[in-house]
């Protein structure tokens, strides 16, 4: 067996029908994959890191806080610190008989891998731990620092994950530079997208209170329901901003309005609804919910609003940082990526108030959170080595010579599933 690593992929992987099991990045990934990571576990994948990147060099600190497992990793004393980021616990698989194979299985069919976790997010860790891999054995003495921050604690609270990590590196005046994040950008072909920021998200539990009565003599109840029917059309008409250079316009969604005793003859007492903004760096949180609490009191309601923000937005200007990753990603993709803030939260909300440049790089994120999640093959090794080339950039030599095949190679004919209709 040949082991093929990610930078000769151009040249060796897809234009031959080499064995998927041949690739590091695969392997490690279907090995992830197996270990079923349900959130806050991790399963031992953790462990898989902290083997390979002590084998090289990296001095890794474990940081359980309550039922979660984080690893912080370092390699080199000095910066800048190009920091590599995400979450091995992936979202339950739901049915299993809806998959079409065990989602914890890691089964090949053709040219894509299935499983829970496949694009969100372990392909993208599998990826960056194989590219720091090659980039060490390959640049031993590279400038600054290379770092991996992991968290079993993305997919659920993100309270003890790395919000925690953050403050205690902060804590210790540990600094990072640049950060980037694995987390599915893509969507069509692998590094259409390059996240630079996302929107703040911000939510509020709404109660509307009344008073319970019998429905054929409302004069002597106060139906709640009615009560905010007003309110909610006034707010739906809302254009709240057109967004700006990096950010879509501000949404507002409502979410849930629960109301009613289940008695067909009773108005409710009581409503409550909850809602969410999306909301652009046109806004800062408590303007907007100074705003909405405006509207609510210039209609005739009593009501309640518990507030909670879970990120601010932030955003990674183009610089250094943004320059290599796109390069990167032009260089093996053949096209430029689009920067975008769009999409949900991410930990970026919790690694960028440090003054970190985030930016976020991974795979489709067609079937992220779905029954048969997957990923293609090539795509795991095209952003193993996008990863790696950005590494080259920013912390080797610049006059690295980039792998001229890597954008020409045209291996479109051995995997059909490129050929997917635009949606
Ligand atoms: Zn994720």
């Amino acid at each position: 067996m040949v082991a093929v690593s990610c930078s000769s992929r151009p040249r060796v992987a897809s234009c031959s029908l080499v064995q998927e099991s041949h690739y590091p990045a695969i392997e490690l990934l279907r090995d992830l994959i197996k270990r079923k990571s349900v959130t806050p576990e991790d399963a031992g994948c953790q462990d898989v890191l902290i083997q390979r990147l002590t084998a090289i060099g990296f001095d890794c600190e474990q940081m359980p806080f309550g039922d979660v497992s984080n690893l912080w990793a370092r390699r080199g004393t000095s910066g800048p610190v190009l920091c590599f980021a995400g979450h091995t616990d992936v979202v339950p698989a739901g049915n299993l008989d809806d998959w079409n194979s065990d989602p914890f299985d890691a089964v090949i069919r053709g040219d894509t891998l299935f499983g829970r976790g496949a694009a969100d997010m372990k392909g993208g860790i599998a990826a960056m731990l194989v590219a720091i891999e090659e980039f060490v054995a390959e640049n031993p003495d590279h400038d600054g620092s290379l770092a991996m921050l992991i968290t079993s604690d993305e997919e659920g609270p993100a309270r003890d994950g790395t919000l925690k990590v953050m403050a205690e590196l902060t804590n210790r005046n540990e600094k990072i530079d640049w950060c980037i994040l694995g987390e599915p950008s893509s969507g069509k072909q692998l590094g259409d997208t390059i996240r630079i920021g996302r929107r703040g998200s911000l939510s509020a539990i709404l109660t509307v209170r009344g008073i319970q009565g019998h429905v054929a003599y409302p004069q002597l109840a106060d139906n709640p329901i009615s009560r905010f029917a007003p309110v909610l059309a006034e707010l739906n008409e809302i254009e709240w901003d057109q967004g700006n250079e990096f950010f879509p316009p501000t949404s507002f969604q409502i979410v849930s309005i629960e109301a009613g005793t289940g008695a067909p003859n009773v108005t409710p007492a009581e409503l409550k609804a909850r809602f969410n903004f999306r909301y652009s760096s046109e806004w800062e949180h408590d303007g907007l919910q100074q705003k909405l609490e405006e509207i609510f009191d210039s209609h005739d309601i009593d009501y309640k609003l518990d507030w909670h923000l879970s990120g601010k937005p932030f955003l990674t200007k183009p610089g250094k940082l943004v320059d290599a990753l796109s390069q990167a990603v032009e260089e093996i993709s053949g096209s430029p990526p689009e920067l975008s803030t769009g999409g949900g939260t991410s930990d970026g909300r919790f690694i960028s108030p440090a003054g970190i440049d985030v930016v976020e790089l991974g795979l489709s994120n067609a079937t992220v959170h779905k029954v048969d999640e997957q990923v293609k093959i090539e795509d795991v090794i095209a952003l193993c080595g996008m990863y790696k080339r950005t590494m080259e950039l920013l912390l080797n030599a610049p006059d690295v010579v980039p792998n001229a095949n890597a954008a020409k190679c045209d291996h479109s004919n051995e995997y059909p599933g490129r050929h997917r209709k635009a949606e």
